[in-house]
């Protein structure tokens, strides 16, 4: 089972009251994380909303295919876009295929993030093609199994 520190989003353990990435306590939060994700998403720092990006593509809760196609849809910084077509890829769905598809036929966007959305991985901000996703990518180099992340959230990370 995989969590995420609620505060700097670093991966916990499952059963970890206090992280040990920021010291700062863990679960009251934790049902509100994929809330604190999407806002994020709109954050000043591209490298949050990234962060976020990538988290959203991880748990792949499809509440977040909307706000992804938002930020897809007004967002300049290529690798933002890049994340963020990353992550409705791996959450899927129709919704999330319909945004896809716009981005991929959108001149407007970049050709990194149009190939992304059209399902070539090999621009992936990450230099993988796995949804099975790359814990490097953020630094915390432990290997998940996603599938099991969003039921962990939901469960309020048992
Ligand atoms: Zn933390």
């Amino acid at each position: 089972m995989t969590r995420y520190c609620p505060h700097c989003w670093a991966e916990v353990a499952a059963q970890a009251e206090v992280c040990p990435h920021c010291g700062r306590s863990l679960g009251e939060d934790a049902a509100d994380f994929l809330g604190k994700l999407i806002v994020a998403l709109q954050h000043p720092d591209p490298l949050t909303q990234r962060r976020a990006a990538f988290l959203l593509g991880r748990i792949r809760d499809p509440r977040a295919v909307a706000p992804l196609g938002a930020v897809l849809a007004g967002q300049a910084d290529v690798y933002v876009n890049g994340e963020a077509a990353f992550a409705l890829r791996a959450i899927g769905g129709e919704r999330a295929g319909a945004i896809l598809a716009e981005v991929a036929d959108d001149p407007s966007q970049s050709i990194i993030v149009r190939r992304m959305a059209a399902g070539t991985p090999r621009e992936s901000p990450r230099g993988n093609s796995g949804q099975t996703g790359d814990a490097g990518h953020l630094g915390t180099g432990e290997s998940t199994r996603p599938a099991a992340d969003s039921a962990s959230l939901q469960e309020g990370g048992t």
